[in-house]
């Protein structure tokens, strides 16, 4: 009956919770012998310049290879690492890793490339970020106008005041500031006339249905439009098909990143990436 079956469901549903509790403490439990280990490493995704298209910059994006359960995504890593405390540790690594190979780039190639770093909210909200951030620059030698941070909407409203002291001192060093997924927060958007950007990166899930869902489409118009008259530059991410590309490009998009360019690549896939690309250049302008 109705009841006996509520129950048992009921007992099943916990039993499954228990076992996803279970796998994700010993998800969170194995974080930091993960980062000594060298079980974390970055893939860097290629960012294309519509307008000369040229790769000027990558996006830095964080990998782990359990050595038990294998590739774990970082949305199922991510916000475990975020309730846990460990994205501090994880994500200063992050930024200092991917200032170090940025600058590596720009001493030995491929080509002087910007980065882009996400950042998490309990990141950002820590007393020392910004000299975190100063430090990770100063000790791999990069050039602030190298390195770009991706923030998300939520993290900016969250505690506007402080998130805009910070932002400032961030932007007075010469950082680039982006803000990610955007479209998908809860914002107003009046906080954007406030905070020194440099760049929104509308969500991807707006450019997934753009040319068969005409609200997406409209609001892709819309922010490109509005970041356009807000001075800020405007990227898409995940595109994934030519058609895609050439309705960004058509809109006045200045910038994209997806998997029609490149998915995010090793290092060395990276340099055989820009290589390949400069050489093709050279061939059509020869
Ligand atoms: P995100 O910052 O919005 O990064 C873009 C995500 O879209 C990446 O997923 C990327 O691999 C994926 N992507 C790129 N091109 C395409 C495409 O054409 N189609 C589709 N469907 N997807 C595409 P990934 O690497 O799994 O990362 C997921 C999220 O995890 C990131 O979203 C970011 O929020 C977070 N994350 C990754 N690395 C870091 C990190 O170092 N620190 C922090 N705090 N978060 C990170
Ligand atoms: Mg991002
Ligand atoms: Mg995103
Ligand atoms: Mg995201």
């Amino acid at each position: 009956d109705a009841k006996r079956s509520g129950k048992n469901s009921f007992r099943f549903y916990a039993r499954e919770m228990n076992a996803q509790a279970a796998e994700m403490l010993r998800l969170d439990n194995s974080m930091p012998q993960g980062l000594v280990n060298g079980d974390f490493y970055l893939h860097y995704q290629p960012q294309l310049n519509l307008e000369d298209n040229s790769v000027v910059a990558v996006e830095a994006l964080l990998r782990w290879r359990h050595p038990e359960l294998g590739m774990i995504p970082p949305d199922r890593f991510i916000p475990l690492a975020e309730e846990s405390g460990f994205i501090i540790k994880l994500g200063e690594w992050v930024l200092r890793t991917a200032c170090a190979q940025c600058a590596a780039w720009q001493q030995d190639g491929p080509a002087p490339l910007r980065i882009a770093v996400n950042v998490s909210g309990c990141q950002f909200n820590e007393p020392d970020f910004v000299d975190m951030v100063s430090t990770a620059l100063s000790s791999s030698g990069l050039s602030p106008e190298y390195l770009e941070l991706e923030l998300t909407e939520s993290l900016l409203i969250s505690n506007e005041q402080q998130a805009l002291q910070k932002l400032q001192l961030l932007k007075s060093m010469g950082i680039y500031l982006a803000i990610d997924d955007f479209g998908t927060g809860y914002s107003s958007l009046a906080y954007l006339k406030h905070f020194p950007l440099d760049r929104l990166k509308i969500d991807k899930s707006f450019i997934n249905d753009i040319l068969t869902d005409p609200d997406d489409a409209a609001i892709t118009e819309a922010i490109i439009a509005m970041g356009h008259s807000l001075k800020l530059k405007v990227i898409a991410e995940g595109v994934e098909t030519r058609e895609q590309l050439l309705f960004l490009e058509d809109r006045g998009c200045d910038e994209m990143q997806g998997y029609y360019l490149s998915k995010p690549l090793s290092e060395h896939d990276l340099k055989v990436f820009i290589t390949a690309r400069a050489a093709d250049s050279a061939k059509e302008t020869t």
